[in-house]
């Protein structure tokens, strides 16, 4: 097609609206609707059996939210206070306040500039006599390295937690996240690529593992056990039967969107990585299955001729949603501001004792100044439309030497 006979990108079309949803949905719904039955349920029990199957990991034990799911799966591996859990600080806030919330203390390794996330050389280094655990994030759905974080682990003793609340879906050599570790956090928040709402699931192949979380999120009750017998310091995290009945429905999608999230993420991956100046996030060979949570791209900003922030405006003056993303490695928010060598912000718990003032993570502080993130909803539009997306760049890269 020539050049002049092309239609001229319309930044008014819109992107996929997000949650999809349909009849699966309606039927669910009203069926648990109309039974009567709206608390935790058969619905919760067969979307654990159904998710959990769907990962490959044996045991799947839901929770009302992804955070939740990562402080139980915590205090169920025994975690006390004072222990150290090392996290990436490239991720949602959530994963380093769920290890403040169970009174261990974060401490944060660097992610590596390929993936994106946690980097085990780095891990490695972070280790002490107090490390109890690693909380690897599978950020934007591109699995970490599990082959060396469960070595390292391994020969430390560390319990290794994934925090798959964006890596529904992803695998690694033929294994799906959350089946990887000792145990995986999943969240069905509304932003995440399947949801209701707000909800979470913790996977685990560890039937005992399995049954403290169930006694966690359940009042500290007891499998067999009387209605006023509670054996654990638990809570009440449970799901509902109306979001199990939404996600039941969602997960019957979840194959296709993914494979569609794929196969647009591969056009970008060819064109946007010939721009000079832009970088993408490759696959790991031993990944044989990516989520696409966000699509990630960086940007250097001398070769491509704008700044990261101007290259962001120009895209969204097209009607492209793409954000800067984490805007800044966590131990850099308010939250953990040190006064004294301590972090009173995060008092009453343990890691108030902590400085993180001097914590420095190159590769990270990089990475919030040069990413760009594009939602997952728009993944799911038709493939041509990716081509839009990168015509969009190379008008702004080409923008500049006019
Ligand atoms: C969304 C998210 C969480 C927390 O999930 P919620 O369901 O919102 O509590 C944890 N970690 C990461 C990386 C997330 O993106």
């Amino acid at each position: 097609m020539s050049a002049s006979r092309r239609k001229p990108d319309r930044s008014s079309s819109p992107w996929p609206q997000f949650p999809i949803w349909g009849p699966a949905e309606r039927t669910q719904l009203l069926e648990t609707l109309q039974s009567g039955r709206w608390w935790y349920g058969p619905k919760v029990h067969r979307f654990e059996e159904a998710f959990a199957r769907f990962q490959g990991a044996r045991y799947g034990i839901t929770v009302n939210t992804g955070s939740a799911g990562l402080e139980v799966a915590l205090l169920a591996s025994g975690i006390k206070a004072g222990d150290e859990v090392i996290i990436p600080p490239y991720t949602f806030v959530a994963t380093a306040t769920a290890v403040v919330c169970v009174n261990a203390v974060p401490v944060f390794a660097d992610i590596r500039p390929d993936t994106l996330c946690l980097d085990p050389t780095d891990v490695q280094r972070k280790i002490t006599r107090r490390t109890r655990a690693i909380i690897p994030v599978h950020l934007a759905g591109h699995v970490a390295d599990m082959d060396r974080l469960n070595r390292i682990a391994r020969k430390h003793g560390l319990f290794v937690l994934e925090d798959a609340c964006h890596a529904w879906g992803s695998q690694w050599k033929g294994k799906g996240t959350g089946a990887l570790g000792d145990a995986g956090v999943f969240s069905f928040q509304v932003s995440k690529n399947i949801n209701s709402a707000e909800g979470g699931i913790i996977l685990t192949d560890d039937e005992q593992l399995a049954q403290r979380c169930t006694s966690l999120i359940h009042c500290g009750r007891v499998a067999g056990g009387a209605w006023y017998q509670h054996e654990r310091l638990g809570s009440n995290l449970r799901l509902t039967e109306f979001q199990a009945a939404i996600l039941l429905a969602q997960l019957t999608r979840l194959e296709r969107q993914t494979l569609r999230r794929q196969a647009n993420a591969a056009i970008l991956d060819e064109h946007l990585s010939q721009i000079p100046g832009l970088k993408v996030v490759p696959n790991d060979p031993r990944m044989d299955r990516r989520s696409y949570h966000l699509y990630v791209f960086r940007i250097e900003s001398r070769r491509f001729g704008l700044s990261r922030d101007e290259l962001v405006k120009a895209l969204v003056g097209e009607g492209i949603p793409v954000s800067p993303g984490y805007p800044s490695p966590l131990y850099r928010l308010g939250l953990f501001e040190s006064v004294g060598r301590r972090s009173p912000r995060l008092e009453p718990f343990a890691a108030a004792e902590a400085d993180y003032a001097n914590t420095s993570c190159p590769v990270c502080e990089q990475v919030c100044q040069d990413a760009i993130f594009l939602p997952h909803t728009a993944l799911l539009a038709p493939a041509r439309r990716m081509m839009q997306i990168v015509r969009a760049v190379r008008r702004a890269a080409g923008a500049q030497t006019t």
